[in-house]
């Protein structure tokens, strides 16, 4: 196995223990997804040298392209401290926009510029580093580390994290903690980690009326008068007042469609879209029950309408202040000399997937410019992120050690 391994190792023109050089080669791996673009290859190379076991699994789904996806574990002991991530990036966008090459991974005054450079490839990059500095430094350290890294959470996310975490489970594999490296902080490194998210539910609304002219109306029924009060019931009191760790849920209609172009025709119609971003006070089922109590409400027996709501993976969920999340927060505060907030704000992410396994926290670096043109991370950032991992997970093993 040991000689296999080291004949297939092609030898790095780098030391993948410093974070800002194995983000640089990570970016210069073009991974638009669903491709793989040489970032999983890359990932392989380097933790299967420094004695990690990798799989390289590769997903499917009926008119959807093949995902591949990478698992690579140290040890074989409890506890495994996991981390998460991704290696696809998005679409470069109008690259004549760009200032740089997206995929070169140049620096200039301190600061890595390229796709992927802050979303997430800085996080991998950095975390990556970080486990391999901790287990060069501590060769007999307790428990296993796991990289659980997805090619597919930019796209459908379909052959991603979900088959990635139930592959893994089928195998055997039991997670303690997980650390999920998305770029959790708004202006510095300091500012929050993640302790759970919102869900999301989305609803379509349609109203039928009577298609008439607009100078008899006694003959048709305008579904737009309609529209209007349901949606006025939707949107008259809040859904919540928000809960311990959550901002109250908010509803945003995003379109509201009738398509008439005439203005002596009574349309027929009318069409509305909402989502919803809920806090853990609500099930994506709880909600739906009370939308639907609200419009037939408003609607009494004069509005007909229809209400379907999209099938969402996406539930509210809190990892729980306790142990495990003070010792993120205390890695964070030793390195960067001030406390994060813990916060449950911003969109979904693959911790609404990881949280049934293991408890999981998200930090990672400046988010500011993700999925932006001129994508960048700032050096410091990377390397503050593998000072902040390497700590973090010798308190972790550290603690597991004494128990
Ligand atoms: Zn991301």
């Amino acid at each position: 196995m040991t000689t296999e391994r080291a004949a297939s190792t092609p030898a790095l023109p780098f030391d993948p223990a410093d974070p800002v050089a194995l983000t640089q080669a990570l970016v210069r791996c073009p991974s638009v997804t669903p491709q793989e673009g040489g970032a999983l290859a890359l990932l392989s190379a380097v933790l299967t040298a420094e004695g990690y076991e990798v799989h390289r699994p590769v997903f499917s789904e009926p008119g959807m392209p093949d995902v591949e996806n990478f698992y690579a574990r140290i040890g074989t002991e409890a506890p495994v401290f996991v981390i998460a991530g991704h290696s696809d990036v998005v679409p470069v966008g109008d690259e004549a926009a760009w200032t740089r090459d997206p995929f070169a991974g140049e620096i200039e005054n301190g600061i890595l510029y390229g796709r992927g450079a802050c979303d997430m490839k800085g996080g991998v990059g950095a975390m990556v580093a970080a486990a391999i500095r901790y287990r060069r430094e501590n060769p007999d350290a307790p428990g296993s580390i796991a990289f659980l890294i997805t090619g597919d959470e930019e796209g459908p996310a379909v052959n991603g994290t979900v088959k990635l975490l139930d592959w893994a489970h089928r195998r055997g594999e039991r997670f303690d903690h997980c650390l999920l490296g998305e770029p959790t902080n708004p202006g510095s490194m300091s500012d929050m980690v993640k302790i759970g998210r919102r869900g999301s539910l989305t609803g379509e609304l349609t109203v039928n009326g009577i298609q008439g002219h607009v100078g008899y109306p006694h003959l048709a029924d305008n579904p737009i008068r309609g529209m209007v009060r349901l949606l006025a019931a939707l949107d008259a009191a809040p859904l919540d007042t928000g809960t311990k760790h959550f901002d109250a849920s908010n509803l945003e209609v995003t379109t509201l469609d009738v398509g008439n172009p005439a203005t002596n025709v009574i349309p027929a119609q009318a069409r509305a879209v909402f989502n919803i971003r809920f806090n853990d006070a609500w099930t994506p089922e709880t909600l739906a029950a009370e939308i639907e109590r609200r419009l037939r409400e408003a609607a009494g027996n004069t509005v007909r309408y229809e209400i379907r709501f999209r099938p969402t993976n996406s539930v509210a969920f809190l990892t729980e202040p306790g142990p495990f999340v003070a010792m993120v927060a205390d890695a964070v505060e030793a390195e960067t000399g001030r406390r994060p907030a813990l916060s449950t704000t911003g969109g979904t992410s693959d911790a609404r997937f990881i949280k049934s396994y293991c408890p999981v926290v998200e930090y990672g670096v400046v988010g500011k410019t993700m999925h932006q043109v001129d994508e960048c991370v700032a050096v410091a950032d990377l390397a503050a992120l593998e000072r902040i991992t390497n700590r973090l997970l010798a308190s972790y093993f550290a603690a597991h050690h004494k128990a």
